[in-house]
């Protein structure tokens, strides 16, 4: 008898999520100096966290002895203020992932279907079949979700329409107008689930929360991983109608947000400056990157996010070429993207480093193709 005669069947076919690699391990594999390495891989804030996130953080370690708020108050009462909804609306997680599969163990069930992009986020897919329901994965459109297709996908089994704009990892975002059509056509026995990890880059982001207040089912996930710079803490939250909160807490760890990760949170929403500095980075990150890209001759689909998806050829040649030179990116193979590799926004000279890496692979590979064999 093995273990696998013991676990649940889902476990067993549960794909394997690829996180982007450490730097440590980088360092460690190819003998380089982990201070050298260069990781633009899983889309972090290059600017890091705001000095007052930081600040808040090593204040609270003097009190790490003390469980944490489990029931976030403070946190909750600031986003309470920010986004002018109860208190009540917002559940925290560790890290926005944790929101989402909270909402597999409160909803989905064996025999439900799950409308997701095919190219969405991955997690969407893996909540769905640990919960033993079916991925109803639609294809997108020039790498962007096809909002009519998801509509006609939807029927009597479907549970949960997940949607992220911008979407990771093609970058591609559906507009406001488009969404909020979108999530007003569905059927009363579906949760529209908004994943807004990147809303924060966005100049026209959709805004659910008057479909909310109207009753319709919708929640949006947020986190603090992406602009406010802090995916080490593992903070993020969802918000939608009280019910549904209500319920999600039910399935929730009781210590699930740490006390750091609130600390530096509350801090983080309190200083605007610092994520307007962070959008005006990004914003110039973006256009260095795509200049670059295009420089390079290489088609990269468009993004308002925080990283630019590239049709490199053949994307985990390039991610290893690149890790040799201790540039971190991510090959996309595992999103059936075999040709692409997804670049975050990294500061001018670290965009300009990866650039110059890409290049140089790139050549290099040119010009032993067309060299005549000997
Ligand atoms: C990064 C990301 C998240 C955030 O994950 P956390 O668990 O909050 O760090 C959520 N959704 C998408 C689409 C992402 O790219």
């Amino acid at each position: 008898m093995h273990y696998t005669d013991l676990v649940k069947p889902e476990l067993l076919a549960q794909p394997i999520y690829q996180p982007g690699k450490p730097i440590e391990d980088v360092a460690r594999e190819l003998g380089l100096d982990p201070d050298t390495v260069l990781k633009l891989a899983s889309n972090e804030n290059p600017m890091g966290a705001s000095p007052q996130a930081i600040r808040a953080a090593k204040e609270s370690l003097d009190s790490i002895q003390l469980y944490p708020d489990g029931g976030c108050f403070r946190l909750k009462q600031a986003l309470s203020e920010k986004f002018g909804l109860s208190s009540e609306q917002f559940i925290v997680g560790n890290g926005s992932n944790e929101v989402l599969e909270l909402l597999g163990h409160a909803l989905i069930d064996k025999g439900d279907e799950v409308v997701m992009g095919k190219g969405a986020f991955i997690v969407y897919k893996l909540v769905t079949l640990l919960f033993g329901a079916v991925p109803v994965e639609v294809p997108m459109r020039e790498y962007r979700h096809d909002l009519a297709a998801m509509a006609a996908a939807v029927n009597e089994r479907t549970k949960i329409v997940f949607l992220a704009s911008p979407n990771n990892p093609s970058g591609t975002h559906n507009e406001a107008a488009d969404i909020v059509a979108f999530a007003e056509s569905l059927p009363d026995h579906v949760v529209f689930v908004l994943d807004e990890a990147y809303a924060e880059y966005l100049d026209d982001a959709a805004d659910l929360r008057p479909l909310i207040a109207s009753g319709r089912r919708i929640f949006c996930t947020r986190t603090f991983s992406k602009i406010y710079g802090l995916a080490g803490l593992r903070i993020g939250y969802g918000y939608g109608a009280s019910e549904l909160v209500g319920l999600l807490n039910r399935a929730r760890e009781p210590f699930n947000a740490n006390s750091v990760a609130q600390a530096a949170a509350c801090a983080a929403l309190e200083d605007g400056e610092w994520v307007a500095r962070c959008q005006a980075a990004n914003a110039a990150g973006l256009a260095q990157l795509r200049a670059g890209f295009q420089a390079l001759g290489l088609e990269c689909i468009d993004s308002m996010a925080n990283f630019l998806t590239v049709n490199v050829g053949d994307g985990l040649a390039t991610f290893e070429a690149l890790q040799r030179e201790g540039v971190i990116v991510r090959p996309l193979a595992p999103y059936g993207m075999p040709e692409w590799a997804r670049f975050t926004v990294g500061l001018e000279a670290e965009n300009a480093r990866a650039l110059q890496a890409l290049n140089s692979f790139l050549s290099s590979h040119v010009g032993h193709e067309e060299s005549p064999s000997s």
